[in-house]
C-alpha cells in the first residue's frame, strides 16, 4: 500500500533554514509575487541594466515569477486552504481579509494546517536585519534565531580598525551571540562572496593580520579571499567552542551566489581537516543541485548534515527527487527539512505541504525498491520532518 503524506501529519515539522519576516498587511498581487517569488528579476536589476521599468517590463517580468510551477503550486496550495478558486487575485482576496481579522490569528491557523511548528531563522537576511524580539512576538510558532556572520564582517570592514581591534569584535559579538543563548547556531554565506574553496590552513591568525593589512592598503590581490576565509575557520572554531550548529550556504541561490564556487565538495578539505571534525555542519540547501556530493559528505563526514530547502519549494517537483538522491548516500538521521521561505508566511506553508508530499514519495520509492521495511519509515519521516533538526540544535 503506497504511504499516504497523510501518515505523517501528526509529526511536527521543523523549517530549518528561513528567513525572518514581519506583517506586511494587505498585499496586492504585483507585491505578493514580488515577495513570494525565488531571488531574481527585480525592478532595479532591470534598471542597472539600463532597461527602462516600463509596463510591458511589468508585465514580463510579473508573467516570469508566476509561470514558475513552485508559484503555481502555491496559489494551489493556498486556493485549496481558503476554499477559493485557484486564481492569484482569489487566493489573495482572502489571504488579506485573514490578515486584516489578525495576522498572528492567520499564521497560527496557516501553520496548523501544515503541523508546521518551528522556524530556525537567519536573522542576517533580510538587509537591514530585522529584530528578533519583534519577529518572534509576531510569530505563533517557536522561532530559533541563526547569526549570520557577514552582515558583522562588513560593519567591521568599514570601521576604522586594525586586525586586533577587529580580531577582538569579531570573536566577541559572535561569542555573545552563541552564549548569551539569542542565537542557536552561525550561519555564513561565502559561496555568495569568495567561494567555497576553503584551505583548513586559512586558520591561522597571522593569516587574518595579513589579509586585514593588505585590505586596508588597497592592495587587492586576493586579501578579501583570505580574510573572508579565515573569518568562516574562526567561527567555525566558536561553534564547536559553544556546540552549536554551523549553517553553511552550498548551491543554488538568487542570482548573486557565486555558482562556479559554490559546490559542496568545495568544502572537503576544510571539513574533513582535524581541527573541524568535532563542528556541526549544515549544509544549507543540501548544495542542489549538486545534492548528491553533500549526501555524500554526509555519509563519510560524521558531523556533517544535510538541509533539503530551497530545493523544496522552489525546484516544485524535484523535490521528492532530491529527499530520494539525497538519501542514496546520507544517513535519514542527518537529513533536515527545510524551505529557505521569506518575505511572507506562505512560502513557509506551501514548502510544508509540498514537503511532506514529496517525503511520503520518497519513501514509498524506496521501500518499494526493497531498502527499507515498511515499519521504520514512520520513524524517518519524523526524523526528517523535526527530530533530526531539534537533536541537533538542541532545541529540547
Ligand atoms: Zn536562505
Amino acid at each position: 500500500m503506497p504511504i499516504d503524506p497523510q501518515e505523517f501529519a501528526d509529526l511536527p515539522a521543523v523549517d530549518v533554514h528561513c528567513h525572518p519576516f514581519l506583517n506586511r498587511g494587505a498585499l496586492d498581487a504585483e507585491t505578493f509575487t514580488n515577495v513570494a517569488s525565488f531571488g531574481g528579476g527585480s525592478q532595479a536589476y532591470m534598471e542597472q541594466g539600463g532597461v527602462a521599468f516600463t509596463d510591458d517590463i511589468r508585465h514580463e517580468l510579473q508573467g516570469l515569477k508566476r509561470d514558475t510551477l513552485y508559484f503555481r503550486r502555491m496559489v494551489r496550495d493556498l486556493a485549496a486552504y481558503f476554499g477559493v478558486a485557484p486564481t492569484l487575485d482569489a487566493v489573495l482576496e482572502a489571504r488579506n481579509a485573514a490578515v486584516a481579522e489578525g495576522y498572528s490569528d492567520y499564521v497560527r491557523d496557516l501553520y496548523a494546517d501544515a503541523n508546521l511548528t518551528t522556524l530556525v531563522m537567519d536573522f542576517g537576511y533580510p538587509v537591514p536585519n530585522l529584530d528578533v524580539a519583534q519577529v518572534s512576538a509576531e510569530l505563533p510558532v517557536e522561532v530559533v534565531p541563526v547569526y549570520r556572520i557577514e552582515p558583522l564582517i562588513v560593519e567591521l570592514l568599514r570601521a576604522d580598525i586594525g586586525w586586533d581591534e577587529f580580531e577582538r569584535r569579531y570573536i566577541d559579538t559572535l561569542a555573545d551571540a552563541l552564549a548569551s543563548g539569542a542565537f542557536r547556531g552561525l550561519k555564513t554565506v561565502i559561496a555568495y562572496r569568495t567561494g567555497l574553496d576553503i584551505s583548513p590552513l586559512s586558520r591561522t591568525r597571522d593569516q587574518g593580520y595579513q589579509a586585514l593589512d593588505a585590505i586596508r592598503r588597497g592592495l587587492g590581490g586576493g586579501s578579501m579571499k583570505k580574510l573572508r576565509d579565515h573569518l568562516v575557520c574562526r567561527a567555525l572554531e566558536l561553534s564547536m567552542e559553544y556546540d552549536r550548529p554551523m549553517q553553511i550556504h552550498t548551491g543554488m541561490g538568487d542570482f548573486e551566489v557565486n555558482l562556479p564556487l559554490c559546490r559542496p565538495s568545495f568544502l572537503m578539505d576544510l571539513l574533513r581537516f582535524p581541527t573541524f571534525r568535532a563542528c556541526r555542519v549544515i549544509l544549507v540547501h543540501t548544495g542542489y543541485p549538486y545534492h548528491g556530493e553533500a549526501a555524500y559528505m554526509a555519509n563519510v563526514l560524521p558531523r556533517v548534515y544535510c538541509d533539503i530547502s530551497e530545493g523544496t519549494p522552489f525546484a516544485g517537483h524535484a523535490a521528492r527527487r532530491i529527499i530520494s538522491e539525497v538519501l542514496e548516500m546520507a544517513p535519514p538521521s542527518k537529513v533536515l527539512y527545510g524551505s529557505d521561505g521569506f518575505g511572507v508566511p506562505e512560502i513557509n506553508y506551501t514548502s510544508a505541504k509540498l514537503g511532506r508530499e514529496a517525503l511520503a514519495g520518497a519513501l514509498d520509492d524506496i521501500v518499494a525498491a526493497g531498502m527499507l521495511d515498511r515499519a521504520d519509515v514512520r520513524a524517518i519521516a519524523g526524523g526528517i520532518l523535526g527530530a533530526n533538526a531539534r537533536r541537533i540544535y538542541r532545541l529540547d
